[in-house]
């Protein structure tokens, strides 16, 4: 099934993330957490995509194990900029072979030590949104950035090129992590009024550490807004209160959503199934309104 079709379904949707072991002796372990994170029953796992070798081939196996042994949909996420171009067009034909009927198409970092832009790759999602319909009729998933993409110094750009994105064949988008809320929908008004329609998955990362929040920001440029720096200050020191408080904030933002109409909504929940558990206890009620 697409995940289009069901994000069609007038009601609440839940989904979470999970990411690849770095090496094949990992897997068993993530399969793990999939299979805890199936329990809560998400209208979709997403699995990331890390840059070439025993990674990528292994967000095809994690996919495949959670369509095929878990009986969830499964979004399998495929970058460009890493890999040549025949390389991408061999995971796409592995996917279509494995019957994952759902890709989030990404550009991802360029790599340090080859020659970028190069004829031999794609150089933006947009250009892999193309090659991967020539493959067949795939569900296509984009990445947007509320706050703007770091590479791009003007935000109206990012949304012309998003544009050009989702024109090019993306059914759906999901966005990079924001701790405030009207960020979103700040940015959700500007891509309607730039004509983008399709449904846009706000991504919520929950913050349950203080090194997490550190990452997070490294990888994202995020604006941690002073709510979240007074609970990062009082208990960032204190693993179970941090944990306890990151979950109650990611709480907090997802009702925010729900009750201003959003109904579909991506929890990062990086391979903690606990984390994932205690966010979907805390909205049990809230979700079947
Ligand atoms: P693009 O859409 O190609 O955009 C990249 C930049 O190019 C933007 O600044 C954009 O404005 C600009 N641009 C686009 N088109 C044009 C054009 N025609 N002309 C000029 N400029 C243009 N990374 C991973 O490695 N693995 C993952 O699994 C992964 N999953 C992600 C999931 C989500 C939901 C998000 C938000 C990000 C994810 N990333 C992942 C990170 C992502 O790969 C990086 O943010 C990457 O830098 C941009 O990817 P993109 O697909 O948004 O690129």
């Amino acid at each position: 099934m697409k995940i289009i079709d069901r994000l069609k379904e007038d009601k609440i949707h839940i989904s979470f993330e999970v990411f690849p072991p770095k090496t094949d002796e990992g897997i068993e372990k993530v399969f793990a957490t999939t299979d805890e994170i199936a329990k809560l029953h998400p209208s979709f796992i997403s699995v990331t995509y890390g840059a070439g070798g025993g990674t990528s081939k292994n967000t095809a196996r994690i996919a495949s194990h959670i369509k095929d042994d878990l009986h969830v949909l499964s979004l399998a996420h495929l970058t460009c900029a890493s890999s040549t171009k025949d390389e991408v067009r061999e995971v796409i034909r592995n996917l279509k072979s494995l019957g994952i009927e759902n890709i989030l198409a990404l550009r991802g970092d360029i790599p340090s030590g080859v020659s970028f832009p190069d004829a031999d790759r794609f150089r933006y999602a947009y250009e892999l949104v193309g090659e991967i319909k020539k493959y067949g009729d795939f569900c296509i998933g984009g990445a947007c950035y509320p706050e703007g993409h770091v590479d791009n110094e003007h935000k109206e750009d990012d949304i012309r090129y998003l544009k050009q994105k989702v024109d090019a064949g993306v059914d759906f988008l999901t966005t990079q992590m924001f701790f405030d809320n009207d960020i979103h929908y700040n940015f959700l008004y500007r891509i309607r009024e730039a004509g983008i329609t399709v449904p846009v998955l706000p991504g919520i990362m929950p913050i349950t550490s203080a090194s997490q929040m550190k990452k997070s920001l490294e990888l994202s440029g995020t604006v941690f807004p002073r709510r979240f720096l007074a609970i990062l200050d009082r208990f960032g020191s204190t693993p179970a209160a941090m944990r306890q408080a990151g979950i109650a904030y990611a709480t907090d933002q997802i009702i925010d959503l729900l009750a201003n109409g959003v109904k579909n909504i991506h929890i990062y929940s990086m391979n903690k199934p606990d984390v994932a558990a205690a966010i979907m206890k805390n909205l049990s009620e809230i979700i079947k309104c």
